[in-house]
């Protein structure tokens, strides 16, 4: 039989949220335990430079600052751990968290913080020059290319909005559409549509981003007229959606229909007692690391709030 531990207040994920939460946590004496998955630090550790952080005036880059709150979260007595959590039991209290296929946790609440995933293209390219021009995040990433010409695939609310978002920084958005209409709302639409420094290609497909070691170029292909071109730009962004990270918790806790978890208004809490949700596994609107961090906040004083119940 695998062996099984008893913990009070079990973290899963470490990105903003997780660590803020280990931070509150620890401090309220909940004695919290963090597993920090597959990428300890979360999308941050994929950014370069961090300016909207509040408290760092001359900004920050994204892994240092993961290292920052990590080490603020150990300071404050949290338990940090490799590992990553498989399988959950959630069927009786208290709950169970099965960590690398190994071994069981048991615990008396559960903090939910493991995130989502920008999708990619999955282009050999994409992948070679992240972090050197090609960016999930133009809110993160877009000022890095201020007055230059850059590109972003995608056809969504987040394309739009991030599109818009460019244009008022760069020269030249050069925006890359699969078919022949936008999924995005009408109004995000139509003032993309009204912005005279966005450009949109219809029908078109990126083959390949172009760079040896930052973006220089982006060769695209029209699939209505099967013709390739290549546009010089900077940097290459890419907005096609974003995945929640919460199989494991499919069937066990409210979920949309994208699978964001559910939690219930003004507060962390999911549809299970003991179990809270915080970051952006449960936000797709904001995604920010400070909302992040701040749902963390939340999500430690719920369970705060929680286990002081079950003690009396
Ligand atoms: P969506 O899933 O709505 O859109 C993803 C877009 O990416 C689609 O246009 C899709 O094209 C395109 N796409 C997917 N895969 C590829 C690919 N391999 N190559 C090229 N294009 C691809 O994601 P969003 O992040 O835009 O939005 C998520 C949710 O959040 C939506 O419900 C949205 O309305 C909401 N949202 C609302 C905002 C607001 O109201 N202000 C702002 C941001 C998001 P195709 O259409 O061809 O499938």
């Amino acid at each position: 039989m695998s062996e099984t531990e008893k913990v009070h207040c079990l973290i899963i994920g470490s990105g903003p949220a997780g660590y803020t939460a280990a931070i509150y946590a620890a401090r309220a004496n909940l004695k919290p335990v963090l597993y920090q998955g597959l990428q300890p630090g979360g999308q941050l550790t994929i950014t370069t430079e961090v300016e909207n952080y509040p408290g760092y005036p001359n900004g920050i880059m994204g892994p240092q600052m993961m290292v920052d709150f990590e080490q603020q979260a150990q300071r404050m007595g949290a338990d940090i751990r490799w590992g990553l959590a498989t399988k959950v039991d959630f069927s009786k209290q208290p709950y169970r968290v099965e960590i690398d296929e190994e071994k069981w946790i048991e615990a008396d609440s559960v903090i939910i913080a493991t995130g989502a995933s920008a999708k990619w293209l999955g282009l050999e390219s994409e992948e070679r020059l992240n972090g050197h021009g090609v960016s999930a995040c133009a809110v993160c990433d877009g000022f890095f290319f201020k007055n230059h010409e850059v590109a972003i695939v995608g056809a969504g609310d987040t394309a739009c909005e991030e599109a818009l978002y460019l244009s008022k920084l760069c020269s030249m958005v050069h925006m890359f559409i699969r078919r022949s209409e936008m999924r995005a709302s009408k109004i995000m639409q139509d003032r993309v549509m009204k912005t005279p420094n966005i450009k949109v290609y219809w029908n078109t497909d990126t083959l390949e981003i172009m760079g040896e070691h930052k973006v220089d170029s982006v060769k695209i292909f029209n699939n209505k007229t099967n013709e390739e071109s290549i546009i010089p730009l900077r940097a290459f962004f890419v907005a096609i959606g974003h995945e929640p990270n919460s199989s494991l918790f499919k069937g066990l806790l409210d979920m949309d229909d994208q699978g964001y978890l559910i939690t219930q208004p003004d507060s962390t809490r999911t549809n299970l007692p003991g179990v809270f949700a915080c970051g952006d596994v449960q936000d797709k609107i904001y995604r920010q690391a400070v909302s992040a961090a701040g749902s963390g906040c939340m999500a430690a004083l719920d369970a705060e709030r929680y286990l002081g119940t079950l003690e009396h």
